[in-house]
């Protein structure tokens, strides 16, 4: 099912039952990043916050293993679905193996979405961890860095046990869940996800 698709099939929520949702910590302000910020702001989030039938629930998976601050890492030699599988490790910008950490890190995240019983996952693109359409290909700090296309460890967790993870930038996917959360959102029928914009498909040669 796409994610528009299952957006669409969302139930309409409402203070009793609000709409319970996953959200990597850092989009919502969380200062968990790797720099002890909160990666930038995202605006797409940001206007999901204290919404009376939405349920917001943070975590940040590298903090949960590594701490914060701490150093950036990224997957070598292949996605988060080849970590999971043993095919591939996730580094530190210094070169540390932290493949058990994240893993952990993905199953301690499968268990809060479980307990919780979220609905949809919304998490931070390009991210080792939380990416879920975009990663990069090794390490991000190399003179000539590459993307892939892909999922980070967590996000290929929670998908992998049935949970819908879209990004902060699926932003058609995103107008249909405000329009959920609004009878009175105007949708903006322009709107992209992110496999849908210029720079991923002239970067990933689908033109
Ligand atoms: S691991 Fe995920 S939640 Fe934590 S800072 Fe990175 S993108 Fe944000």
């Amino acid at each position: 099912m796409t994610d528009k698709v299952y957006l669409q099939n969302l139930r309409k929520p409402n203070k009793e039952h609000p709409l319970k949702v996953l959200v990597s910590a850092c989009l919502t302000g969380i200062m968990c990043g790797y720099d002890g910020t909160a990666n930038g702001k995202y605006p797409s989030v940001l206007k999901l916050l204290n919404r009376e039938n939405l349920k917001l629930i943070t975590f940040c998976p590298e903090e949960f293993s590594f701490g914060s601050p701490r150093e950036m890492c990224d997957i070598h030699g292949g996605t988060g679905a080849d970590v999971l599988d043993g095919n591939a490790k996730l580094l530190s910008a210094s070169g540390e193996d932290w493949t058990e950490g994240i893993i952990n890190a993905s199953e301690k995240m499968l268990q809060v979405a479980q307990e919780n019983e979220v609905e949809l996952c919304i998490m931070m693109d390009i991210s080792a961890a939380c990416g879920s359409q975009v990663i990069y290909d090794g390490n991000r700090f190399d003179e000539n860095p590459k993307y892939q296309i892909g999922m980070g460890v967590c996000a290929e967790q929670l998908t992998r046990n049935g949970f819908k993870v879209i990004s902060q930038r699926d932003y058609a996917s995103l107008e249909i869940l405000y329009s959920k959360l609004d009878a009175n959102h105007q949708l903006d029928k322009d709107a992209k996800d992110h496999h849908e914009i210029d720079w991923y498909r002239a970067y990933f040669q689908f033109d």
